[in-house]
C-alpha cells in the first residue's frame, strides 16, 4: 500500500483527488476517524457510556472539545478512548482495503504518517510539501485561522522528518498544473510497483501451494 502524507494545508487532499482521477482507491484516515463516531455509530454510543452524555452536543454529534476535556486527563482515560475508537477505525480501514478492486493502486491518506508508529507498513510514501507561508495563505483562504494553523504546524513533524520516509516528494509550491505534471510522472511508477508487488505475491502463493503439495500424504 502507498502512503500519502504532508503537513496541514500542504495539499494532500488535492493530490489524493489527482490520484483518484487516475483510478487509485483513496483510503482517507481522517474521514474514517470522523465516520466511526458519527451519530448512530456503535463507537459513539460506547464513548457516551464511557465518558458521559456531555460529550454529545445538542445536534447529536460528538463534541470533540468536550470529549478531549474528559479523555485527555490521564493516560488511563486516553487508553480508554483509544480502546473504543481504534478497533472501530481498524475495522473500517480493513473493510475499505478489502473492498478495493484487486487491480487498483490503494493510497492511504494519513496526515500523521511520520508522527505515528506504522510508517514501515508502506511500500512507498508520497510526501506533499509547500512553503509554510503559502500553506498558511491557502488554509486562511479556506477559513482556518492563521495562528491556529501555525500552532498545529509547530506540533507536527518537520519537512526534514517527512522527507526521511519519502519515496517521492511532491512540490506543491506552484499552480495545480505544476502539481498535475508531478503526479503524471509518479503514476506510472505506482503502477509498476503494484505490478511487481502482485507478481511477488503470486510467486509466494505458488510456492506455498507447491510446498503444501509436497506435504500431502503420499505426495
Ligand atoms: P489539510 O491538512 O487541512 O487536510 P491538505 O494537506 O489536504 O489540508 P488541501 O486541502 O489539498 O491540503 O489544500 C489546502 C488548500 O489549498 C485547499 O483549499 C486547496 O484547494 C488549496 N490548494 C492546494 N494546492 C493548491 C495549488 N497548487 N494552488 C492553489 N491552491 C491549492
Amino acid at each position: 500500500m502507498v502512503g500519502l502524507t504532508g503537513g496541514i494545508g500542504s495539499g494532500k487532499s488535492t493530490v489524493a483527488r489527482m490520484l483518484a482521477d487516475r483510478s487509485a482507491v483513496i483510503v482517507d484516515a481522517d474521514a474514517i476517524a470522523r465516520e466511526v463516531v458519527e451519530p448512530g455509530k456503535p463507537a459513539l454510543a460506547a464513548l457516551v457510556e464511557a465518558f458521559g452524555p456531555e460529550i454529545v452536543g445538542a445536534d447529536g454529534a460528538l463534541d470533540r472539545a468536550a470529549l478531549a476535556a474528559r479523555a485527555f486527563v490521564s493516560e488511563e482515560e486516553r487508553k480508554r478512548l483509544e480502546g473504543i475508537t481504534w478497533p472501530a477505525i481498524a475495522e473500517e480501514f480493513f473493510r475499505q482495503i478489502a473492498a478495493a478492486p484487486a487491480d487498483r493502486v490503494v493510497v492511504h491518506d494519513v496526515p500523521l504518517l511520520v508522527e505515528g508508529t506504522r510508517r514501515d507498513d508502506y511500500g512507498a510514501v508520497i510526501v506533499v510539501e509547500a512553503p509554510k507561508e503559502l500553506r498558511l495563505d491557502r488554509l486562511e483562504a479556506r477559513g482556518v485561522a492563521r495562528d491556529d494553523a501555525e500552532r498545529r504546524i509547530a506540533m507536527q513533524a518537520t519537512d526534514e522528518e517527512r522527507r526521511a520516509v519519502a519515496t517521492w516528494v511532491v512540490d506543491n509550491s506552484a499552480d495545480l498544473a505544476h502539481l498535475e505534471r508531478q503526479i503524471d510522472a509518479i503514476w506510472p511508477e505506482l503502477l509498476e510497483r503494484k505490478a511487481a508487488a502482485d507478481a511477488a505475491e503470486a510467486v509466494a502463493a505458488k510456492s506455498a501451494f507447491e510446498n503444501s503439495e509436497d506435504a500431502k500424504p503420499g505426495g
